[in-house]
């Protein structure tokens, strides 16, 4: 298949940031999270904790009530800090450049390691699969699998190694902008005639829940 549109280097990321630990900071704290709704908190935060360092020994309290708008920001405030400790005990205060690396870090799963890889680093070692990458691939029929990794390793094994950069921001934007999870509007879509429109919406809730559930 070679349907995706090509053209800068693959470095497609809606959030703010200054440089990687940044970047690490503000995909940890998406996950369930607009990008805007990060942008607008991480410029204090960021200001207060520019690097993992500072981070590393900030008070849990106090990043809570700075992220505190975002969803799940207890979580995001211990993992943020869980993983700033890491990078200064383990990495010299530097977030490392390979998947296997990267996953091993606190609140970093496949999906994020593969953001900050493209985005920070311009690898690609897989294909970051959020909620819109998830639903659009299984309702044009292009995967079966019903959890983010098996939807990723369909995704690998199905386009051309050249074309994984763009697959998420490319799914993203078509996620909001037509794909949308409760009212896809294939009448104006330009990929209509080879999508199987897979789609009803409480099916594709409850696979998604139980993807999640399996992905824990
Ligand atoms: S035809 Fe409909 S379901 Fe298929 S990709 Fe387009 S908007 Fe989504």
């Amino acid at each position: 298949m070679d349907v995706l549109i090509e053209g800068n280097d693959g470095r497609f990321c809606g959030l703010n940031y200054a440089n990687v630990f940044q970047l690490a900071v503000a995909t940890i704290l998406s996950a369930q999270a607009t990008d805007e709704s990060v942008n607008r908190i991480t410029p204090f935060l960021f200001s207060k904790y520019p690097d993992a360092e500072s981070l590393a020994s900030a008070d849990l309290e106090d990043v809570k009530g700075i992220i505190k708008s975002i969803g799940l920001y207890n979580t995001k405030a211990k993992n943020i800090i869980a993983m700033a400790k890491r990078l200064v005990e383990e990495y010299g205060g530097k977030v490392p450049d390979t998947m296997s690396e990267l996953v091993k870090l606190p609140g970093i799963g496949r999906k994020t390691a593969n953001i900050i890889l493209t985005a920070g680093y311009g690898k690609v070692e897989g294909i970051a699969v959020d909620t819109h990458v998830f639903r659009i691939s299984r309702r044009m029929g292009l995967i079966s699998g019903n959890t983010p990794a098996r939807v990723e390793r369909e995704l690998l094994e199905l386009l051309p190694e050249r074309q994984w950069p763009y697959v998420n921001h490319i799914l993203i934007t078509h996620g909001r902008e037509l794909c949308t999870a409760r009212r896809p509007m294939c009448g104006e879509c330009p990929v209509e005639d080879m999508c199987e429109k897979n789609f009803e919406p409480e099916k594709e809730a409850r696979s998604r829940n139980a993807g999640k559930r399996r992905n824990k």
